[in-house]
C-alpha cells in the first residue's frame, strides 16, 4: 500500500474519530457550562462511520482513536467498536472520562480495542469536582482499575491548571508507580473555552519538569518520532509523559487527521476547515484526503475558537 505523505513529507497514518460532541462532564477547560450539543440527526451514522473508516484504512490510515465529546455515550458505541475491529489496524483505542464504562469493559475485551486513555485531572474529590463538575471520582477510579485488570493498555491524561491541580503532580506520580499506569500531563491549550482564562491557568511542562528534577532523577524514555509526548521514568517506577502542545509543539512530526462527529475530515486540531466525506465515493474520498493533507499546517496555530468537544480532542 502507498504511504500517505503530505506536501511537507509527513507520513499521515493516524485518525482521531469524534463520535459525538455531547458529554456528561463539564470540564472547565473543554466546554461551556451550558453547552448546546449537535442534533443527533447530524451525527455520522454507524454504517457511515464504518464505510468512511474502511476507505481511509484502505488509503493508509492504520491507527484509530475514538473520541468526542464522550464517545461511550453513543448508544451504538459497542457496535461501532465491533465494526471497526474488522479493519486492519495496528492500533485501536479510545479516550474517555471513564464514568460509564464499567459495563462496557468486559464486552470491549472481545473486540480489537486495546488502548484506553482515561482523562483524570485530579485524585481528590474536591479537585475532581472543580475540574470536571462531577462528583464521581470513585466510579472513574474503579473503571481505571477494572480496565487495567482486564489487560487493556491504560494511560491517564491530566490537564494541568496552575493553582487548581498543579500541586497534585507528585500524587499522580505515586499513583503511576503504585498501579503501573503511565500518567501524561497535558498543557492547557488555547482552544474554545480555555482561551479566556489561559494566561491565568497555563503552566508549562518545563516548569513542572523543573519542580520534579529538584526532587528526583528523570530518565528519558525513547518514543516514536511522531509521538505527541516526551516521556520519563522515575526510580520508583513511575512513568510520566508530557504533551506540551503550547510550549513544545509537535507539528513537524504530526501524523494525524481528524474526522469530526458530522463527518468532516480535518487537517489539524487547531484548524476549523475540512471537507465533508459524507456520502462520497471512494475515489472522491481519496481526492479529499489529499486535499485535507495539503491543509495541514507546519507551524503551531495560535488558537482556535471551537470547543475541544466539538473538534474531537
Ligand atoms: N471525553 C473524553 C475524555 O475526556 O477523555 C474524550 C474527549 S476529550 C475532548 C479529549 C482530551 O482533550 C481529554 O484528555 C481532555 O483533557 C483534553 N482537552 C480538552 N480541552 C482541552 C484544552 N483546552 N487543553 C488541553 N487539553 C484539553
Ligand atoms: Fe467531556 Fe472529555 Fe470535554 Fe471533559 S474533556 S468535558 S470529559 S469531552
Amino acid at each position: 500500500m502507498k504511504k500517505l505523505i503530505d506536501p511537507h513529507g509527513r507520513h499521515i497514518h493516524k485518525l482521531r474519530l469524534g463520535l459525538l460532541d455531547a458529554c456528561n462532564f463539564r470540564c472547565v477547560y473543554c466546554m461551556p457550562q451550558n453547552p448546546k450539543f449537535m442534533e443527533k440527526s447530524k451525527l455520522l451514522k454507524r454504517e457511515e462511520i464504518f464505510r468512511l473508516s474502511k476507505a481511509l484504512v484502505k488509503f493508509g490510515i492504520d491507527e484509530i482513536r475514538l473520541t468526542g465529546g464522550e464517545p461511550t455515550l453513543r448508544s451504538d458505541f459497542l457496535n461501532i467498536v465491533r465494526d471497526l475491529s474488522e479493519l486492519s489496524l495496528s492500533k485501536f483505542g479510545f479516550t474517555t472520562n471513564g464514568l460509564n464504562i464499567d459495563k462496557l469493559l468486559p464486552e470491549l475485551k472481545s473486540t480489537k480495542i486495546k488502548n484506553i486513555n482515561f482523562s483524570l485531572d485530579s485524585l481528590n474529590k474536591v479537585g475532581f469536582h472543580k475540574m470536571t463538575g462531577s462528583s464521581q471520582l470513585e466510579k472513574v477510579l474503579e473503571a481505571i482499575f477494572m480496565a487495567k485488570e482486564l489487560g487493556f493498555n491504560v494511560k491517564l491524561n491530566a490537564v494541568l491548571m496552575k493553582g487548581i491541580n498543579d500541586r497534585e503532580v507528585n500524587d499522580f506520580l505515586d499513583f503511576s508507580a503504585s498501579y503501573d499506569i503511565e500518567v501524561r500531563f497535558l498543557e492547557l491549550m488555547r482552544i474554545g473555552e480555555a482561551r479566556e482564562s489561559f494566561d491565568k491557568y497555563f503552566i508549562s511542562a518545563g516548569e513542572i519538569i523543573k519542580r520534579l528534577e529538584a526532587k528526583a532523577v528523570l530518565a528519558p524514555v525513547k518514543r516514536p518520532v511522531d509521538s505527541t509526548s516526551f516521556n520519563y521514568e522515575l526510580k520508583n517506577g513511575a512513568q510520566v509523559g508530557f504533551i506540551a502542545s503550547e510550549s513544545r509543539p509537535f507539528c513537524g512530526g504530526c501524523s494525524r487527521l481528524r474526522l469530526s462527529p458530522e463527518g468532516s475530515l480535518r487537517p489539524c486540531l487547531m484548524k476549523s476547515e475540512g471537507y465533508s466525506l459524507v456520502g462520497k465515493t471512494e475515489d472522491e474520498i481519496l481526492e479529499l484526503l489529499y486535499k485535507t493533507m495539503a491543509l495541514k499546517p507546519t507551524d503551531r496555530i495560535y488558537e482556535v475558537s471551537e470547543s475541544m468537544n466539538i473538534i474531537g480532542g
